[in-house]
């Protein structure tokens, strides 16, 4: 274990609205916080957002914005004024000694104070088929997603029979043309004025004694499948949404034992409301503790909090030492970089990415080099997480290796053609043979072993 040997004045664990906020403020209060994204626990780097598609209630964004956009701009701010990033899950967080230690991809940290902004789950069905109609017509945030115009007079459905479901049932009747209710039990859980809402609205039918077993439809859901839970016979349902209100899991193993947590795992704050944990020096943001707001915005406000709750104990036990800005203005963000397809006047052989098919069949066909495809679609929240690993491998290995993005939205045949049935998927080519595949997010150290495998001269030969 490589421990470092410096301590932090803070860091941040998680990268959802909540951790980029907080590292926002700690950044500009020159505290240079230490934001550890996480990884594969607990969500991916960005948190829920990057499984939303459009957020519309995000104040600022008057035509809204994709979630895994907001996320990007959020972590350009963070990184802007100072914030330091570690793409790594937390492993382990010993609280019972100063500074207290994290454990992250085999590096001890050291650090004064912390936020857990870790945020929760929404639970899902683990449905065959789930992943794939995931922001396709499933959504765990009726609140979020359901204006989508996909949702507009369409027959949508609700699972869950709580307060949440009761809420999501009643807000989408603005946007279905009507709405299913599918509740595993005789009864709700919600409290009796939310039921007594929704039992009163003709506009929502509830199945009773029934769950949800399967899912039908092509690029976007069409159906799903309800099975009746006494007798066991099924019907299909057409619906284009399926919202789950099955209840959230919040991201508390790491604190586990060492603060208190409720009956259902979120951290309970020492009092009602305010940024403190029991701990003096660790404070919460967002969704960790939040069994109730649990939107993004919310998640920024709590996450401003306890940023300042931490800068103010840090001054107060004179722990804090700041950095000095060479001026006062940092440098801007950068700008993200829009990128053509390729054309006929634009490609190059020797260029490390490049998008679309016409650079993807020249490569293929003339390249003596690995080629890298990465199969990528606007809105595709994994893929804005691999697509900066992936890019900086290929620049380090260069120049053995070439990579091209294709947007299968843009060109579906191409992805038809390469058997692509969602995204992200990398496949990686040498003298026209597939070498490796995968779906899916990687870390940095994993795609670098896997394209040099291919890259080594025993797999070359092959
Ligand atoms: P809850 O845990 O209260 O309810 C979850 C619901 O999902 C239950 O009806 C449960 O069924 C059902 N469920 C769980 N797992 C499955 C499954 N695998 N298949 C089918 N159904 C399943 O979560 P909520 O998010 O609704 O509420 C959380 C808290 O937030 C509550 O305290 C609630 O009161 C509060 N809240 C308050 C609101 C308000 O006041 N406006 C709005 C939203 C939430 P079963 O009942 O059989 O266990």
């Amino acid at each position: 274990m490589v421990s470092s040997s410096t301590t932090e004045n803070l860091v941040v664990i998680g990268s959802g609205p909540a951790g980029y906020t907080a590292a926002l403020y700690a950044a500009r209060a020159n505290l240079a916080p230490l934001l550890i994204t996480g990884f594969q626990e607990g969500g991916i780097p960005g948190g829920q957002l990057m499984t939303t598609t459009h957020v519309e209630n995000f104040p600022g964004f008057p035509q809204g914005i994709l979630g895994p956009e907001l996320m990007d701009r959020m972590k350009a701010q963070a990184v802007r004024w100072g914030t330091r990033l570690l793409d790594a899950d937390a492993d382990q967080l010993d609280l019972s000694q100063r500074p207290f230690t994290i454990q992250a991809q085999g590096q001890t940290q050291r650090t004064h104070a912390v936020i857990l902004a870790t945020g929760a789950r929404a639970n899902r069905l683990h449905l065959p088929q789930e992943e794939r109609f995931w922001s396709r017509g499933i959504s765990a945030c009726a609140v979020c997603d359901g204006a989508t115009p996909q949702f507009r007079h369409e027959p949508l459905a609700v699972v869950g029979g709580g307060d949440s479901a009761c809420e999501e049932a009643h807000a989408l009747t603005k946007y279905g043309s009507h709405v299913h209710l599918v509740v595993r039990r005789h009864k709700l859980r919600a409290s009796k004025a939310m039921a007594d809402r929704v039992l009163a609205n003709d506009q929502i039918t509830i199945h009773w004694e029934h769950e949800v077993v399967a899912l039908q439809g092509d690029d976007w859901l069409a159906a799903v499948e309800l099975r009746h839970h006494l007798d066991g016979s099924t019907t299909t349902l057409p619906v284009r949404g399926l919202f789950y209100a099955i209840g959230h899991t919040p991201n508390t193993g790491l604190v586990q034992g060492q603060l208190p947590l409720d009956g259902e795992g979120y951290l309970v704050p020492q009092q009602p409301g305010q940024p403190d944990t029991v701990i003096p020096g660790v404070f919460w943001a967002g969704d960790v503790a939040d069994r109730r707001w649990r939107q993004a915005v919310t998640a920024a406000a709590t996450g401003c909090q306890a940023a300042l709750a931490a800068e103010a104990w840090l001054t107060e036990q004179n722990l804090a030492v700041t950095v000095s800005r060479k001026t006062p203005e940092p440098e801007s963000a950068p700008t993200p970089q829009k990128m053509s397809p390729a054309t006929e006047e634009t490609y190059s052989p020797t260029a490390l990415w490049q998008q679309g098919s016409y650079a993807l069949r020249r490569l293929y066909h003339e390249s003596m080099e690995p080629l890298v495809v990465m199969y990528t679609a606007p809105g595709c929240g994994p893929c804005h997480v691999l697509k900066p690993q992936l890019r900086r491998v290929v620049e380090e290995l260069a120049p053995q290796i070439h990579a091209v993005e294709i947007n299968i939205e843009a060109e579906p045949h191409i992805a038809q053609q390469a058997g692509v049935s969602g995204t992200p998927t990398i496949q990686v080519f040498h003298d026209k043979e597939l070498r490796c595949q995968w779906r899916g997010v990687k870390q940095r150290r994993m795609i670098r072993t896997e394209l040099e495998k291919v890259l080594s001269p025993d797999h070359q030969q092959r």
